[in-house]
């Protein structure tokens, strides 16, 4: 799944994840298995596929939407991207209380057909709950019980937080406050993109 909302292809790990299952490939079924527990796919398995999507879509710029998340994925990606004689121009750091997290997640649907995620908040989808996009059920996810969050946060806690100080180093983060609604946080992201876009 590519979208292009920035005039460049954006994905994310579980935008490959969800396609390498529904194919059904071994590695779609095994990662399905893990992140349905609220695990992390390992490292080398999302690094992998990182790398075979920005051979395939990278060309001419990109964003990554949630990756990496951690220490050992952000090293490896340097490499892929000197590899390929390339450089990230930015990190953005959306910073959010764990509130927020909690607020968001409890109210969050998603696209059973095409992965579409969206919030149960927004009225439009709590009266019909029917995806625009593909008129598949949008439904909770089955990652968002509570004890999956609490692995989730943990995990964003020691493996995730480092990664502020790797891209700060780089001089390329941009923290944006994540609290705001969407539209908010939207237009914040695409600024910083477009002002580092060739013109
Ligand atoms: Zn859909």
């Amino acid at each position: 799944m590519i979208t292009r909302q920035f005039g460049i292809p954006v994905t994310s790990p579980g935008a490959i994840l969800r396609r390498e299952k529904d194919l059904g490939t071994p590695l779609g079924l095994e990662t399905a298995e893990t992140t349905q527990h609220g695990g992390l796919v390992s490292d080398k398995i999302i690094v992998q596929l990182i790398e075979d999507w920005l051979r395939l879509h990278g060309a001419s710029g990109f964003v990554f939407d949630g990756f990496p998340r951690t220490l050992p994925q952000a090293e490896s990606l340097e490499s892929i991207l000197k590899r390929l004689r390339t450089a990230l121009d930015l990190a953005i750091w959306l910073e959010v209380s764990e509130q927020t997290v909690r607020d968001r997640i409890s109210a969050r649907l998603q696209c059973g057909g095409c992965g579409f995620t969206t919030s149960s908040s927004s009225a439009k989808f709590a009266e019909r709950p029917i995806c625009p996009y593909c008129d598949g059920p949008l439904v909770r996810r089955m990652d968002d019980d509570a004890s999956v969050l609490q692995t989730r946060l943990q995990e964003f806690n020691s493996k995730t937080q480092p990664l502020a100080s790797f891209y700060d180093k780089m001089s390329i983060l941009h923290k944006i406050d994540g609290n705001r609604d969407r539209d908010a946080v939207f237009a914040d992201i695409s600024r910083r993109i477009e002002q580092k876009s060739p013109a």
